[in-house]
């Protein structure tokens, strides 16, 4: 989590709810208790002193409760994953909570003030590249646009220009439409993958006729500045700083983007690779 946000405590907060494994708990209900650290930026609410300008706490307050007995969970794991998730997409300037949800009555034969689980979880800001040369290419993309946008657990930021482009890696096909997006999300990043993943293959079920390149290619060039070598995803994107088709929509998007590898901007690779 960014360490340059600010915080926001909420210490206590009783709530009487109905989660839990055994079918008495569900029944009875018993008191829960919550604790929340909301990561954003207070300045601008600080220095007008204006509630419009920061998150209100006591909404926050509100929406837990209602959320918490709305719901019936087996696990406070469950409990706690769905809470984050509806906290960080009902608050626009939430950027990540930590939320611990405590059951002092837990059905537990041993003396024991509480138990209680843990979670962190926040935005991640991403960007994914768009590719097609098959059929209607612009419809592929603008297509995939769209499924990245309907999807709660992700926020659309930019879409980049779209670029015809020469195939690259020396497979006779036609040419290329190309583009980039920057999005921020919830998914840890093998979530997102399966996301790309179904948005590639419901391009394919519904329009492909015949056997050929590709429909619709997603795959992500940056999450955060993580770095990892898995093959099932590999991240940055491995041979971006080589693909002029990445790299210019990336140079429009996100011209002074360090890569977190090569410790150069995108205008830099760009530059580089011209
Ligand atoms: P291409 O390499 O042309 O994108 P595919 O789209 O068929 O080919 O992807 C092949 C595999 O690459 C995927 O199944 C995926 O697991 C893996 N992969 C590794 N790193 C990434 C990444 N950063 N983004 C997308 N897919 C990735
Ligand atoms: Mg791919």
């Amino acid at each position: 989590m960014a360490n340059d946000l600010d915080e926001i405590r909420i210490r206590g907060l009783r709530i009487f709810a109905h989660h839990g494994v055994f079918p008495e708990e569900t029944r009875l209900g018993q008191m829960f208790v919550v604790n929340a650290t909301l990561y954003t930026s207070t300045r601008k609410g600080g220095l007008a002193d204006a509630l419009e300008d920061t998150i209100s706490y006591a909404d926050v307050c509100l929406f837990l409760t209602d959320y918490l007995q709305k719901n019936t969970w087996k696990l406070l794991e469950a409990a706690v994953e769905h809470t984050c998730r509806a906290l960080l997409t009902r608050f626009p300037l939430l950027r990540g909570v930590e939320l611990e949800l405590e059951k002092p009555s837990a059905p537990i034969p041993l003396p024991f003030d509480s138990v209680s689980v843990c979670v962190k979880r926040s935005w991640h800001r991403c960007f994914v590249a768009l590719g097609s040369n098959i059929g209607d290419t612009k419809g592929y993309l603008d297509g995939a646009v769209e499924a990245l946008k309907a999807d709660p657990c992700i926020r659309l930021k930019r879409v980049s220009t779209y670029l015809v482009t020469a195939p690259y890696g020396g497979v006779e096909q036609d040419d290329f439409l190309n583009g980039a997006v920057e999005l921020e999300t919830l998914y840890a990043p093998e979530e997102l993958l399966d996301k790309l993943h179904t948005i590639e293959q419901a391009a394919k079920r519904e329009r492909l006729i015949h056997w050929g390149p590709r429909t619709l290619d997603l795959d992500i060039l940056f999450y955060d500045d993580l770095t990892q070598d898995d093959p099932d995803l590999t991240l940055p994107h491995p041979d971006m700083q080589n693909r002029d088709f990445v790299l210019r929509p990336m140079a429009e998007l996100a011209p002074h983007f360090v890569h977190p590898v090569f410790h150069k901007t995108m205008a830099q690779l760009l530059k580089e690779l011209q």
